[in-house]
């Protein structure tokens, strides 16, 4: 399929430029004025073969269908459907998500990884918080396209829902990350001391994330 193209105007911009968004799965086109859209599309179509090759260096999408398979906790596991409602749960090798009509069943399954998203990184979040003698005022998990996790000068946090789909030592390190800055809104030493109180080992998580994110933004992906 051609490599959806999202334009966006930004009168700021002095020319017109062309990049991968590989977490929306999507080029970008930026053009300083609405009328470049003519010679966007040319530059576009100039680009065509460099676009396809990141296009596909994407990893395949995992579109949330019944017996479709997506990463779940750092595994690869089925979606299945169950007729009736209910609600959603894990099972060895599976993601169980009971739905009355078919047609809803990504939009379901969806809001299901999220809601098992959210359990999980407020318990971990919550875990952390009380070793560093801290607290949260709020909590988030929702999909953020830019950050895996964030810490707002009041105390509030917010977590991608995709973390869920990573390995526990991913999720557990972007936790202990964003709790430690209620202590230190900077990444001064200071704050990996803290840190380092709650995760032995930032690299690896660190390195998982950088190698992985395309692959956990293919998840959910219909294309
Ligand atoms: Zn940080």
């Amino acid at each position: 399929m051609p490599v959806p193209v999202r334009y966006v105007v930004r009168p700021r911009s002095r020319q017109i430029s062309l990049r991968m968004d590989s977490a929306r799965r999507e080029a970008v086109a930026v053009l300083p004025r609405a009328r470049d859209r003519k010679r966007a599309d040319a530059l576009i179509a100039d680009k065509q073969s460099w676009l396809d090759q990141h296009w596909q260096k994407l990893p395949p999408p995992m579109p949330f269908v019944p017996n479709g398979r997506i990463m779940l906790r750092g595994r690869d596991i089925e979606l299945r459907h169950e007729a009736g409602r209910g609600t959603a749960r894990e099972a060895d090798n599976a993601f169980i998500v009971p739905c009355p009509d078919i047609a809803n069943f990504a939009g379901r399954t969806h809001r299901a990884l999220i809601a098992v998203a959210r359990q999980t990184i407020t318990a971990r979040a919550q875990h952390h918080a009380a070793a560093l003698d801290t607290t949260f005022s709020a909590i988030t998990v929702r999909d953020t396209a830019s950050r895996w996790g964030s810490c707002s000068i009041n105390g509030r946090l917010n977590f991608s829902w995709r973390l869920i789909c990573a390995p526990d030592f991913v999720l557990n390190y972007v936790c202990a990350h964003e709790v430690a800055h209620l202590l230190e809104h900077n990444h001064s030493p200071r704050f990996w001391a803290q840190v380092a109180k709650r995760v032995d080992d930032v690299k690896t998580p660190k390195h998982w994330l950088r190698d992985n994110s395309p692959t956990l933004f293919a998840i959910g992906a219909e294309h």
